[in-house]
């Protein structure tokens, strides 16, 4: 029976990863690596390039296999599970890269990644497909909500590669939201992007925890991730150095002495 973990405080675990290794051909990208996070919490992950950072995301999202550890998200065991299986267990990620659909319009992106399509199963297609239509017009109607929160409607119907980097981003978050994921995964979500968009990129992300989303956030940019995180953790050669408060973390000697120098 898989049982909820309670953290002292009695606030609700949502994710325990603990122990990850990880190396390729004798570098070692994760040496142990530990980290937990509860409901609705955000974590700021920092650390310098090479650190481990995208390796815990590719292990926890089953892109990679560890070779040692342990990662339960809702009591589930999940690094055996295939990477789809673990997005239906509520981890969602987005890439450096992005992955978007280029070709498609930025509605259409999102509109994919909502669960259970009916349009999906080609019998449907024939057999139901009033039920089919409505579906797909509910889906379309709650990706513009989507849209609206990110400031972002006016896009929604341009194609991917009309929009610039920063809205690239922005709609990547949405697909990340549209899974309904419980915890997402940010790979340097405002690296790279305008002054605006970067405000409008934290300012959709801290409207997660209130509805129980929990988010960790990758990002170099130790302002931004001051703002939205309620605790920073510092990595360093594949271990997790530093997990506290942001104002304690980053006043951590190791932290000064590897990272702000
Ligand atoms: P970060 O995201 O913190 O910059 P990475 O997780 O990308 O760091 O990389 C950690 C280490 O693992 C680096 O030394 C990197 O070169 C190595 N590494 C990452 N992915 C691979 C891979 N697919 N093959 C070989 N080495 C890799
Ligand atoms: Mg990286």
């Amino acid at each position: 029976m898989h049982l909820v973990a309670k953290s002292i405080e009695g606030t609700i675990m949502l994710a325990d990863f603990r122990g990850l290794s990880k190396h390729f051909n004798g570098v070692l990208a994760l040496d142990g690596f530990s980290l937990s996070i509860e409901r609705g919490e955000i974590v700021g992950l920092f650390g310098p390039n090479g650190s481990g950072k995208t390796t815990f995301f590719n292990v926890v999202s089953g892109l990679l296999a560890a070779d040692q550890g342990r990662a339960v998200i809702k009591g589930t065991p999940i690094l055996r599970l295939k990477p789809f299986q673990i997005a239906q267990l509520g981890i969602s990620r987005t890439f450096q890269n992005l992955r978007l659909i280029r070709q498609l319009t930025a509605l259409e992106n999102v509109m994919l990644c909502f669960s259970g399509q009916s349009g999906e199963e080609l019998s449907n297609l024939f057999l139901r497909p009033r039920a089919t239509r409505n579906h797909e017009e509910e889906n379309r109607v709650r990706a513009l909500e989507l849209f609206e929160r990110a400031g972002l409607r006016e896009k929604a119907n341009a194609s991917v590669h009309s929009l610039s980097y920063g809205q690239q981003k922005l709609v990547s978050v949405l697909c990340c939201m549209a899974m309904d994921a419980e915890l997402l995964l940010l790979d340097e979500p405002v690296a790279g992007i305008a002054p605006e968009l970067k405000e409008r990129m934290l300012s959709l992300i801290v409207t997660l925890p209130p509805e129980g989303t929990s988010v960790i956030i990758v990002e170099h940019n130790l302002d931004a991730l001051a703002q939205v995180s309620g605790r920073l953790v510092f990595m360093n050669g594949g271990r997790n150095i530093c997990d506290g408060l942001p104002t304690d973390v980053l006043q951590d000697p190791s932290v000064i002495e590897a990272y702000l120098e």
